[in-house]
């Protein structure tokens, strides 16, 4: 008999599953609001103009393919850190930021989740409720037994700050808790600056350990104040661990651009984690690609390609915002009795609409417009043809 007989079917990603009904589909009216990527007005993933001409100037150079260092190329690193903790940070001057290319943010979380569970063998890993789907098998598969720490308040329609913070408080000494550092997926609820504050108080109180996974920077407010968080915990004097992805920012998903950062204590501490991420890297991948990363460091670093992503990035930034207005407006319009202005508010490509699983079904069923059974809604997936039928939809379930 086959060594693979027994094998069982596992559980389907609920997100995949999704797009392949939605794949499936033939109503031509059909709106796939499940997905997690960035459409353009046109309902298409943008290729960025400064990724085309950093692209074009690298293939015409013909380069190379040898093997990048483990850690991925010192410049696009370079480039990382600096986005992230800004151009002129002491951090990045004492020598205290250790940082990796790695592939997508998922791949950041996996290297840093393997890493930080050599380090702590005895932590629990603490993800909020809810989180992005992945974020707590990812830590289960690197060993962690993973719990969940108070966030959405669906009744006030946002951070249930009080639950979060109480649960922190009682958490043992080395436990990590995954923040997501800027537009919270699913729910677009992010803490204001007074409460990042204090959830750095409790860290530091408690001896936590912050991981802060920053996957859509730029999508909020913009490029610096999008890594408030991040620069919150920098100024802390803590520890902490950071991943970070450009699928979003720069449209590069398949391209697999992440990073994982560590902020240490001192140059001399850095150089021994290093060693350890460098350790991690290789014995599962061994080192990153090439293309992706590259073409990132080349835009950064190039000031007239920098501009162009960041106008660019604004766009999407700008677009996001106008959908969420419009679909707040258009609702009203249709004489929807809810108030659904708390969808301005909220940050980044998704939307918790707090519709049912029940509606969720309806609107697929009648309607052909697809979300996540939560009532997560990717915004961005909405643009002038097809956001009156999705509100169409929506006003019939509710
Ligand atoms: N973290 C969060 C919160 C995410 O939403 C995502 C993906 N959408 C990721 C990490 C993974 O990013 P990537 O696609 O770059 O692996």
């Amino acid at each position: 008999t086959s060594i693979f007989s027994a094998v069982e079917m596992a559980p389907r990603d609920p997100i995949l599953g999704l797009n392949e009904a939605f794949g499936a589909d033939t109503r031509t009216t059909k709106v796939n609001l499940g997905v997690g990527v960035y459409f353009d007005e046109s309902g298409k993933i943008p290729l960025l103009d400064a990724v085309k001409r950093a692209e074009k100037t690298r293939i015409e150079s013909l380069p190379a393919r040898g093997y990048q260092p483990i850690e991925g190329a010192p410049a696009y690193n370079q480039a990382v850190q600096k986005l992230l903790f800004g151009n002129d940070s002491p951090l990045l001057a004492e020598g205290r930021v250790v940082t990796a290319q790695a592939l997508g943010g998922t791949g950041a979380l996996k290297v840093g989740a393997d890493y930080l569970r050599r380090l702590l063998p005895d932590a629990k890993v603490y993800i909020s409720d809810p989180s992005w789907e992945n974020h707590r098998a990812l830590f289960e598969t690197a060993g962690f037994t993973v719990e969940t720490y108070p966030y959405y308040d669906a009744a006030a329609r946002g951070v249930n700050f009080d639950g979060m913070a109480a649960c922190l408080k009682s958490l043992p000494a080395g436990s990590i808790v995954v923040l997501h550092a800027c537009c919270h997926n699913p729910t677009g609820a992010d803490l204001t600056e007074a409460q990042w504050r204090e959830i750095i108080e409790i860290t530091k109180a408690r001896g936590l350990v912050g991981f802060l996974d920053m996957a859509y920077q730029g999508f909020a407010d913009g490029i610096a104040e999008d890594a408030l968080a991040l620069n919150l915990f920098a100024a802390s004097g803590l520890q902490f661990v950071v991943s970070s992805s450009f699928s979003k920012s720069f449209s590069l998903y398949g391209e697999r651009v992440g990073a994982l950062s560590i902020v240490t204590a001192s140059k001399d501490e850095s150089a021994r984690v290093m060693s350890q991420i460098k350790r991690t890297i290789r014995t599962n991948y061994s080192n990153p690609p090439t293309h992706g990363g590259s073409v990132v460091a080349a835009v950064l670093s190039s000031p007239e390609l920098r501009n162009v992503w960041e106008t660019e990035l604004a766009g999407m930034r700008d677009r996001i915002r106008t959908m969420r207005q419009s679909f707040v407006q258009k609702l009203q319009a249709k004489g929807v009795a809810q108030d659904f202005s708390f969808i301005i508010k909220q940050r980044g490509m998704f939307s918790y609409t707090g519709l049912s699983a029940d509606q969720v079904a309806r609107m697929q069923n009648e309607f052909g417009v697809y979300a996540v059974s939560t009532g997560r809604i990717c915004v961005a997936a909405m643009n002038t043809r097809n956001i009156d039928y999705v509100v169409d939809a929506v006003a019939a379930v509710l």
